[in-house]
């Protein structure tokens, strides 16, 4: 431990042997789709040594294939492809001599996507693109030689050490599990067979680097599948591969194709962290847990606990560089709090042509392009709308130091994170509203609530110039019947401004339709911050952790006693514009409480009865004594538009910009861009 008052944990050094790290907070790899971009390793150097200035100590990249079979994008195999790795080792050292940087290889196995792609067996994924080729015994000693090539290749280019990719149903995890190894030769059958292929490449690797590199494993410890890894084997798996030369053990939870959320902004912080511990009571070397740790006080917590050596954060690091230097210096409410949403980061990734940034911190992976340098010359800027756009723009614009006067008709900060936060899962938005009310401080930006803003104002007031956040205002749909005392907006529904019957109809089924049928239907405390619920309503069992860590039966959700609806007029399956890594949670989730989700509805009336409607042409009455209006929204825009008219330099964003789609992700990387130019 250390003198550090607040994380003595957290800020002990790590005795390695060969090396020490400096602290016990490491930034896990997160793939950032930027290699494969023009000037890719110039700006993924300067992202990483971001995050190294910013204190870490140390840095696992995204994942680098071995070879051609291992996934598309960059390979590392040659001298020649290790040469522009330097960059980043190079800028990350430069930044830091302190931190620690290893690559990651990655070889996604069955997940790969290319036709040439290889597993223990010719088992097609539930989420994979191809079947993939079975090996043959040759074709497995070449990607044992290919996983040491890389390493030694890492090696050269400068890295501190490489973590090797054991789970997640990629490649070396296929071999483990019986459902994807049919396998009846020496790579196949009983466990010890099994485990032969990850304990071989580990092996490999520590032969191809020698003693004084770090070599991580990346393990299965709960993957979540029926008929998965028994905790016995969890454990000699372990034992094994620090036997062959692994350094380190990181726990990883879940195959990506196993229906369990473990990263999503429903799951509890620091979920996994008594598994780690567990594993970390039969393992010499240290061990690193993750998941859903966004904040020091977490971190130092399952330090403390002895649960852990090491603690990863991956999304966190993108939400804010600066996050293990702010713990250390007492700073920790100025921390940019990851919010587990995915919108930015995994959704892209999985996308598979969007590059990775982050929904509250836009520069992530744009270090080289979107910059906040100081002014010159400060101006006096009124924003007016004080939702995620225009927090955004007067944190950035404030920073950069022109002088922000912030106008808001409400009575908080926030807009539509107020909103969100109520939502159950949605917890973590209260951090992003601590976050920018420290800001507003911290940038001596003047704040006026409860002030509503008008063009004579303004004028008098003598702005440069001003931006015009005001957000949106719901669309209230021309349906006969739409002003009847059963309709009910979802700001209202949201708010508890109105009552909400038993029966309820949800009209439009976007991001909003589902957070409120989450929220009706919700009861009891919110798996989000309860472990023990959270684990019976997805079927995982911590303290037995049967085969995969998963009971096997339904997951307990309780049916809701509201009757609900959740309806839209396209015909496809509701939930389609959700997140790609989220929206399957949320579905599912309503599945189960009993929510009837019906696309293809045309609205014709609301009266006493309920409401009328068309499905597929047929006339249906909904019985309902509640509709609840989330039929998305329309620009918040008269107030632009009489700048504009009295002539006042003026800009638009965010949601008053365009409502269509709108997001916060759109609405702060919007604020901040032009923030960075004014
Ligand atoms: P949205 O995603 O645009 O959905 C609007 C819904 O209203 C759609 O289901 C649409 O379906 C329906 N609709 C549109 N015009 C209508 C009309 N004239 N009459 C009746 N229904 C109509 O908007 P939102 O749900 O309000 O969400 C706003 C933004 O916040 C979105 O970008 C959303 O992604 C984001 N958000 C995301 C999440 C999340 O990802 N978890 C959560 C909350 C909010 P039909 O046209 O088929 O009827
Ligand atoms: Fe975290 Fe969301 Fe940012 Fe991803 S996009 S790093 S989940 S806040």
């Amino acid at each position: 431990m250390t003198g550090h008052a607040r994380y003595p944990h957290v800020f002990a050094p790590l005795d390695l042997g060969h090396t020490r790290l400096k602290n016990r907070i490491l930034m896990g790899s997160m793939h950032t789709g930027l290699e494969e971009v023009a000037h890719g390793f110039e700006r993924m150097a300067a992202y990483y040594a971001e995050r190294a200035r910013g204190g870490v100590g140390m840095i696992i990249t995204g994942g680098i294939y071995p070879n051609r079979e291992a996934g598309r994008g960059s390979k590392l195999s040659t001298p020649e492809e290790a040469e522009q790795h330097r960059l980043i080792t190079n800028a990350v050292h430069a930044a830091d001599p302190d931190v620690k940087i290893c690559m990651q290889i990655l070889h996604t196995g069955p997940l790969a996507r290319t036709p040439d792609c290889v597993a223990a067996s010719a088992v097609k994924s539930r989420i994979g693109s191809h079947t993939p080729n079975a090996l043959t015994e040759e074709g497995i000693e070449k990607q044992l030689d290919d996983f040491a090539q890389c390493a030694r290749m890492a090696r050269f280019a400068g890295y501190d050490g490489v973590e090797i990719i054991g789970s997640a149903g990629y490649l070396i995890s296929t071999f483990l599990v019986k459902k994807t190894n049919l396998r009846t030769d020496d790579w196949g059958g009983p466990w010890e067979n099994r485990m032969r292929f990850a304990v071989e490449a580990v092996r490999r690797v520590r032969q191809a680097v020698g003693p004084d590199f770090i070599v991580i494993f990346r393990i299965s410890a709960m993957d979540m599948l029926e008929g998965g890894l028994a905790w016995d084997e969890v454990v000699s798996l372990a034992q094994a591969v620090e036997a062959a030369g692994a350094s380190i053990i990181s726990t990883h939870f879940c195959w990506h194709e196993a229906p369990v959320p473990t990263i999503a902004t429903m799951v509890p912080r620091a979920a996994f962290a008594s598994v780690t511990g567990r594993l970390r009571k039969v393992v010499s070397v240290p061990v690193i847990t993750s998941n859903r740790i966004n904040m020091p006080q977490v971190a130092e917590d399952v330090l403390a606990r002895g649960d852990t050596d090491l603690v990863s954060m991956a999304r966190p690091m993108l939400a804010d560089p600066e996050l293990v230097n702010k713990a250390r210096d007492g700073r920790e409410d100025q921390i940019n709090t990851c919010i587990a949403c995915n919108q930015a980061c995994l959704d892209h990734t999985f996308s598979g042509n969007q590059q990775v940034s982050c929904l509250v911190n836009p520069r992530a992976c744009n270090e080289t392009l979107l910059n906040y340098r100081p002014v010159q010359s400060a101006k006096r800027i009124a924003v007016i709308g004080a939702g995620p756009a225009g927090l955004a723009f007067a944190t950035v614009a404030a920073q950069r130091g022109h002088r922000i006067t912030l106008i808001d008709a409400g009575s908080e900060i926030g807009g539509q994170f107020n909103l969100a936060k109520r939502i159950p899962g949605k917890e973590e938005f209260h951090e992003t509203l601590r976050y920018y009310r420290r800001m507003i401080v911290l940038h001596g930006i003047t704040l006026r609530l409860n002030t509503r803003a008008d063009a004579a104002m303004l004028k008098a007031e003598g702005f440069d110039e001003v931006v015009v956040a005001t957000g949106i205002q719901p669309r209230t749909p021309d349906i006969p019947g739409i002003h009847h005392p059963k309709v009910v907006a979802y700001i209202d529904a949201i708010l508890g401004r109105q009552p909400i019957g038993q029966r309820v109809a949800i009209m439009g089924a976007g991001g909003i339709g589902f957070d409120v049928a989450e929220l009706v239907t919700h009861q009891g405390t919110s798996g989000a911050v309860d472990i023990d619920v959270f684990a019976r309503e997805w079927g995982i069992d911590f303290k037995r952790h049967p085969r995969g860590g998963v009971t096997g039966v339904v997951p307990q959700v309780a049916k809701s006693d509201r009757e609900v609806i959740l309806m839209q007029r396209k015909a496809d399956a509701l939930g389609k514009t959700l997140g790609r890594t989220t929206g399957w949670t949320h579905r599912l989730v309503l599945n189960r409480r009993g929510v009837q989700m019906v696309g293809g509805v045309e609205y014709l009336l609301i009266d006493d009865a309920g409401l009328h409607v068309r499905v597929n042409g047929e006339p249906k009455l909904f019985a309902v004594d509640t509709v609840i209006v989330c039929a998305g929204q329309t620009p918040q825009r008269a107030l632009y538009d009489e700048l504009q008219a009295a002539g006042l330099k003026t800009h638009l964003v965010g949601g008053a910009f365009e409502a269509a789609e709108l997001d916060a992700k759109r609405a702060i990387d919007q604020a901040s861009r032009l923030a960075a130019e004014v």
